[in-house]
């Protein structure tokens, strides 16, 4: 790693900070400075203005401030604000034994992110899912993925790497079957090495000068054109406070994303919706998931019939589904709380495996939907997910208390009620998930084992996308950048990361007025 320095005002953070550059504004003020700017401004000369300002620790916020500190030659100071806690304390009791409704939910924030008690399967190519390759070409893919696996070197050296492989009898039968294979490389850290990663990482940045705000929420922010800078407002120990930044770069997660382009669409940027996917996420028993892993970390198979497409995502081995709560409402996600690495750092080993299927039928999956499907089974299990064994589902019978405890394999989650997922939730599924199962079936025998269990809901992409330019910064709003899952253009560290770099360098840039050097 490149040592130079953004340096010269750590000696300011052995001072008060909020003397430095937090100003203690009441909110009075904040109104007030929003529509007066030159007052503002007069407020703050005495005050140092932060060069750039990160809204989120994630991936995404991460690999941004890596790429200015490794890029710019001159003292700049960097500040990231994360309303969650950093990685080394964050703790999640859904991971135990349930989840308990915090405040701010330490499943998918702080330090490292969304995916910090994840296995870390990283996906080696940004193309595949999303839209990246709208934004970076093919030159510069390959040095942006070769940039992230370096960090992931330098940070969390112990590793698995995997290239796909599909045996010829497979390949066969899936062609047979029409179903489509997506290949690609995955690195997979492990659950452990994550959270160091994370942290290792985080005291990097903070070791170049690099200041971390966590437990910190950022409520709004406005461009104030006369001093072209970007007024944030923060809320800190619930004390309202104001920064000033030349740059902004949101990197907020899905969780954040509804807040965010609420935000930036009142400030004049634009926003589009993405094609939502919508299904279950499906936990099979482990002779069945190992003849899947064989092929990949993460195979992605997928088949497509008139337009409507349906996928495997998110392949957990030795995995327990989550309850993940997004605006409290109730969403299926998988995690692998076991290393392949090392057998030591094995926590507990979970017995199935899970993955998601989802598909993708515009007329129906859409963001609208999403909700509406989250706050009906949110009413209906209050709060909780719904299972139903794969059996039921076919048959279309509810799944009991009784029958999901003589079921032979196991639910992993705890937050779950059985029941039936009904077809009006998810108008037209049935035929194509069905189908689908049929085809993996006949290659991959225990698809179709009728005491698979389906977890509802499960859903991606339901994410607002941000309208940016090919630097991620945002059309119509100079000097905001808009990256990682939060962005709506992508699903995933590793994409996420990218963004991440493409916006840090960017910005490194402009500071040293320079040409894009990536
Ligand atoms: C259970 C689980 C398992 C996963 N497993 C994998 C995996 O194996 N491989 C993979 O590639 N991906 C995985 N993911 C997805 C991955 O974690 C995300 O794609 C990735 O973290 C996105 O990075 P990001 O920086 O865009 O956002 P995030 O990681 O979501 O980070 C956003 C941060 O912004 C903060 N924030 C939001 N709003 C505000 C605000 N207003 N003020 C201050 N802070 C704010 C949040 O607290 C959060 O820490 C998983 C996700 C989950 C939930």
């Amino acid at each position: 790693m490149n040592k130079r320095r953004v340096c010269g005002w750590l000696s300011l953070f052995q001072m008060p900070p909020q003397s430095l550059y937090i100003a203690k504004y009441n909110l009075l003020l904040w109104v007030l400075a929003l529509h007066i700017p030159a007052s503002l401004r007069e407020m703050n000369k005495q005050q140092d203005i932060i060069d750039v300002t990160v809204i989120g620790a994630g991936p995404g916020g991460l690999f941004a401030v890596m790429e200015i500190v490794e890029k710019v030659e001159k003292d700049i100071k960097l500040l990231v604000i994360d309303k969650g806690k950093p990685p080394s304390i964050r703790k999640c009791n859904a991971l135990i034994d349930g989840c308990v409704g915090c405040k701010i939910c330490e499943l998918i924030s702080g330090g490292g992110g969304a995916g910090l008690f994840s296995d870390g399967k990283l996906v080696f190519d940004i193309y595949s899912g999303g839209h990246l390759e709208e934004i970076i070409p093919p030159n510069k893919k390959k040095e942006i993925e070769r940039r992230i696996k370096e960090t992931i070197e330098t940070f969390a050296p112990k590793y698995l790497y995997k290239n796909p492989s599909l045996p010829e009898n497979l390949s066969n039968c899936f062609r047979k079957q029409h179903l489509k294979f997506k290949p690609y490389p995955v690195i997979h850290i492990g659950s452990n090495s994550l959270r160091f990663f994370s942290q290792q990482l985080i005291s990097y940045l903070q070791k170049r000068n690099v200041k971390f705000l966590f437990n910190t929420e950022v409520k709004e922010f406005q461009y104030d054109a006369s001093s072209s800078k970007w007024i944030i407002k923060i809320v800190s120990k619930g004390k309202n406070q104001i920064i000033e930044s030349k740059y902004l770069v949101g990197s907020v997660g899905k969780e954040g994303n509804f807040w965010f382009t609420t935000l930036i669409e009142k400030i004049g940027g634009n926003i589009e919706d993405n094609n939502t996917y919508m299904g279950v996420r499906i936990e099979i028993n482990n002779s069945t998931a190992e003849k899947l892993y064989k092929i990949s970390f993460d195979p992605k198979f997928y088949f497509e019939n008139s337009g409507i497409k349906i996928k495997t995502h998110c392949f957990c081995r030795h995995g327990q589904i989550l309850l993940l709560k997004y605006f409290d409402l109730p969403l299926a996600g998988g995690h692998t709380p076991y290393l392949e690495i090392d057998e030591q750092y094995v926590p507990e080993k979970f017995p199935n495996s899970n993955f998601a299927i989802l598909y993708r039928d515009k007329t129906i999956c859409t963001k609208e939907k999403a909700l509406e499907v989250m706050r009906k089974i949110n009413k209906i299990t209050g709060g909780k997910l719904l299972v139903q064994r794969l059996g039921d589902y076919i048959k279309n019978v509810p799944t009991t208390h009784k029958k999901l405890s003589n079921n032979t394999i196991k639910h992993s989650a705890s937050d779950i009620v059985p029941g039936q997922i009904l077809d009006d939730y998810l108008p037209g599924f049935r035929e194509i998930f069905i189908s689908f199962l049929e085809r993996m079936d006949s290659c991959i025998p225990g698809m179709l084992n009728p005491d698979n269990l389906l977890y509802f809901p499960a859903i991606e992409w339901w994410m607002r996308k941000v309208k940016v330019n090919n630097k991620m910064e945002v059309i119509n709003l100079p000097n905001l950048y808009a990256v990682g899952d939060g962005s709506g253009w992508t699903q995933g560290v590793v994409q996420a990361a990218a963004t991440g770099i493409i916006a840090g360098n960017d910005i490194a840039s402009k500071l040293d007025n320079r040409g894009d050097v990536l």
